[in-house]
């Protein structure tokens, strides 16, 4: 087969990924779904053109965008997931045994059904009974949560339904919807490409939470491969001491890593500079 998947990731730049087969291609209410086998990063779940996940690299996007945010916490109980409906995050969360509930707010039930029948190793804690599943709108959702102590937007880009996810009314009602301690996260996509993006988000964080930081990951399938993530919350961002003992099964995440993804290139800290 010498099918290829094109994403066109800027007006100037594309990702190809040589694919072996394609399994699965629908267009749900919300987006344009497929499922194809990648001859590199095994297989992809697509929306929209733009790859949301492959089985090769998705375990550092997951890790990162959660055992961060929930080792920031004293004690993470209530834990909510915006977007996410692979299943991912939510396997990762469940690995820290304080939480009790695991709230995945999804808009588009397919991406949840597609992901069970063709990602397995990614969507099976969707099933643990932690793990509780609504089918709506992450900004309607949000607005009536409460006592929540890590909110994580593992959103799509900011265009459709996923636009209202990177706006400042959106931060706020998040931290009216979370404890005093409080911690949230969003992926913020690529410092090399979306700069005003970053910032544009970083000022919405500001504008409700004392305390905002930036860190970064290396995943390959996501524009220029360099990603990052926006960390805010009313209390000093430090991770409670039990990091650096805990016992997770991990393949990006370690102890060393929680703090030195903080630790950021020049180009990047500027980038946060008079935001
Ligand atoms: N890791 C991915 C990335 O950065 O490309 C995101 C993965 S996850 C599949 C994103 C999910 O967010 C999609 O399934 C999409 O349906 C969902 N989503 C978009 N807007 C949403 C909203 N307003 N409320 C809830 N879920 C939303």
């Amino acid at each position: 087969m010498n099918t290829w998947f094109t994403e066109n990731q800027t007006d100037a730049l594309r990702l190809g990924l040589r694919l072996k087969s394609v399994l699965a291609a629908e267009k749900t209410p919300y987006q344009e779904l497929m499922v194809a086998e990648t001859e590199t990063y095994g297989r992809l779940l697509a929306l929209d053109n733009y790859v949301q996940t492959t089985v090769a690299d998705e375990f550092v996007y997951h890790e990162m965008i959660t055992h961060v945010p929930l080792f920031m916490h004293p004690h993470p109980k209530q834990v909510a997931v915006i977007g996410g409906g692979d299943g991912g995050a939510i396997r990762e969360i469940l690995k820290h045994p304080s939480v009790e509930k695991a709230h995945l707010v999804e808009i588009d039930e397919r991406v949840v059904t597609i992901a069970r029948e063709y990602f397995p190793e990614i969507s099976h804690a969707l099933s643990d009974p932690r793990a509780e599943l609504h089918f709506t709108d992450g900004i309607e959702w949000i607005r009536q949560a409460r006592q929540l102590d890590v909110v994580i937007v593992d959103s799509t880009d900011p265009i459709g339904p996923a636009e209202g996810l990177f706006q400042s009314d959106f931060y706020h009602n998040i931290r009216q919807a979370m404890t005093e301690d409080g911690v949230m996260v969003a992926q913020s996509e690529s410092p090399f490409l979306h700069r005003d993006l970053i910032r544009h988000m970083a000022r919405g964080m500001r504008a409700w939470f004392e305390h905002v930081a930036l860190y970064t990951a290396a995943i390959p399938t996501y524009p220029s491969g360099y990603w990052s993530f926006l960390m805010a919350s009313s209390k000093p961002l430090v991770p409670h001491p039990r990091y650096q003992t805990a016992n997770l099964t991990t393949r990006y995440w370690t102890p060393g890593i929680q703090t030195a993804a903080f630790v950021l290139p020049r180009f990047v800290e500027e980038i946060l500079h008079d935001v």
